[in-house]
């Protein structure tokens, strides 16, 4: 019997360490020929041009680039939030097809987690409601759901605060907040969109850490858009877009 276990013990831990390895080569996301383009009146202004990207798993990805050089509209399309007007996305090569909603609303749901500038909470729930509130669809069984929420606390280190509603915390607080909320979905990838650009240097540190720590002990993969050079430091891989285009692309 005891030998029995063992052995599917064995096997358990084989099979994981082959889905690991597995998943390891795989790429989680390929641009090919992205462009997108707005309109500012009666301009046709480029978002992003010709864009070819692959991004595998595990990774930890800046997105450099100053104001208006496309970091946003590229993480946009990385999330699933908005359309390409040229080329495919796929994800875990399959192609994103936009008529199809259901599968597109599950990818977005299931395997993506956004992070915020402005974190993006709901005023009127508290810390744990809010991550709650992201799970209810997900997540039905209650005690597991709370089992969840509590780890996703205590692993960005605010678990004694899930009473508190987002004014009683600091910005630093409200931004772990958002961190725990997209962990807690068990995400593939967490897109950050300028998750520094309103906390001071200090908490901007403390929550890159975090990120870095997440993507190292649970693999989660990170692509996180910013024009802070502290942030650029601690990337794996460095993209640096302008005019929409990428200009430079480094592993480090
Ligand atoms: P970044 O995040 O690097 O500041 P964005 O991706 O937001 O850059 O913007 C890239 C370009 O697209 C800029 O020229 C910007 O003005 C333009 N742009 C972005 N969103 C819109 C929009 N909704 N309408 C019109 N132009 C936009
Ligand atoms: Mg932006």
């Amino acid at each position: 019997m005891l030998k029995l276990e063992k052995n599917s013990i064995k096997e358990t831990f084989m099979n994981n360490l082959i889905t690991y390895k597995s998943n390891q080569e795989k790429d989680f996301f390929e641009f090919k020929n992205i462009s997108k383009f707005y309109k500012s009146g009666k301009i046709n202004v480029v978002g992003l041009q010709n864009i070819n990207l692959k991004i595998s798993y595990g990774d930890f990805i800046v997105i450099g680039g100053i104001s208006g050089s496309g970091k946003s509209t590229l993480l946009n399309l990385m999330g699933l939030i908005d359309q390409p007007d040229q080329g495919d996305i796929f994800i875990e090569n399959k192609k994103i097809n936009y008529n199809n909603d259901r599968l597109t609303t599950e990818i977005r749901k299931n395997k993506i987690g956004f992070i915020f500038q402005n974190f993006n909470l709901i005023p009127t729930l508290t810390v744990f409601e809010n991550i709650e509130y992201s799970l209810l669809k997900s997540i039905k069984e209650i005690k597991r759901r709370h089992l969840i929420i509590n780890q996703a606390l205590e692993k960005v280190g605010i678990l004694n605060l899930s009473k508190r509603y987002p004014e009683e915390i600091s910005g630093g607080q409200q931004q772990r907040t958002s961190i725990a909320r997209a962990f807690a979905k068990s995400p593939s990838i967490i897109l950050a969109d300028e998750p520094t650009a309103n906390l001071d240097s200090g908490n901007g540190e403390n929550i890159l850490e975090i990120m870095k720590t997440m993507n190292i002990e649970e693999r989660v993969t990170f692509v996180i858009a910013t024009h802070d050079s502290s942030i650029m430091k601690m990337a794996k891989r460095k993209i640096i877009v302008s005019d929409g285009k990428i200009i430079k692309d480094t592993r480090i």
